[in-house]
């Protein structure tokens, strides 16, 4: 989807957001979900969302004994670093709750100082407890970022926007909601993890069978001469039916109010 206008939430909005597993991190582990989405409200403070966010690199095993498999000893990763922060807009928005935590908006902004060909800055820099999602000024659909644990970093976006509306869970403690991810939207491609499906591959030679591949990865595989050969009773292939886009009705919603 093309992303939105800039615009600011009102306290009532209902938003959702979903995070994406990290890009890539030094830290390893592979089997994070793919993504969480999120319902906040407008009224909600920053860091009730980043509680909220699931990264199985947080629960890594750290021990100061000389024997790293001696875990008894050991406590999650996060327990000592827990410095988080969004980029959103062109604001740093931290997480000071820990007044010891590293300030990442500082060493971002240092190395933009020391790197002027790059052209980035000037930024902003905000406390995340002190920033509610209605501070904000976002576009539906544009790339945002989540980093923590010094390098983990997730791709966040805001898809959907709106005001909260009888159907929706009218107790707002209950918020942060963590929603159900809508599989039909986004699947990834069982070779390559990285790109949505667009292809029902049935394999003999695949991992697993029957896989969705992504349309790089089927042709890589399976064409030839830029052509895709016919199915045969050992190589089944089928185009996936196409995606609903998700659906943006912020805009009708502000204009509704006015
Ligand atoms: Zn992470
Ligand atoms: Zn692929």
């Amino acid at each position: 989807m093309d992303p939105s206008p800039v615009f600011k939430l009102l306290d009532n909005h209902v938003v959702i957001a979903r995070v994406f597993r990290p890009f890539e991190s030094n830290l390893g582990s592979n089997i994070v979900p793919h993504m969480q989405d999120f319902m906040l409200l407008g009224s909600q403070n920053l860091v009730d969302f980043r509680d909220q966010i699931i990264c199985l690199n947080d629960e890594v095993m750290v021990t100061d004994d000389s024997n790293p498999r001696n875990l008894s000893t050991g406590r999650p990763i996060k327990d000592l670093l827990n410095a988080s922060m969004f980029f959103i807009g062109n604001t740093f928005y931290s997480d000071f709750r820990d007044y010891t935590n590293i300030d990442y908006g500082d060493l971002i902004e240092k190395w933009a100082k020391d790197n002027p060909e790059k052209n980035l800055g000037p930024f902003e820099k905000k406390k995340m407890e002190y920033t509610t999602i209605a501070d904000l000024e976002i576009r539906l659909g544009y790339p945002y970022v989540f980093v923590h644990l010094g390098s983990c970093e997730h791709l966040i976006t805001f898809v959907d926007a709106r005001l909260m509306v009888p159907d929706d869970l009218q107790n707002v403690d209950e918020y942060p909601l963590a929603v159900e991810t809508d599989t039909n939207l986004l699947m990834y491609c069982g070779v390559c993890d990285v790109h949505d499906t667009s292809y029902y591959v049935d394999d003999e030679q695949l991992p697993s069978k029957p896989m969705n591949l992504c349309e790089q990865c089927l042709k890589t595989f399976y064409k030839k001469n830029d052509l895709l050969p016919p199915s045969t009773d050992d190589v089944f292939y089928k185009r996936l039916p196409p995606k609903k886009p998700f659906e943006v009705n912020v805009l009708e919603d502000m204009e509704d109010q006015e």
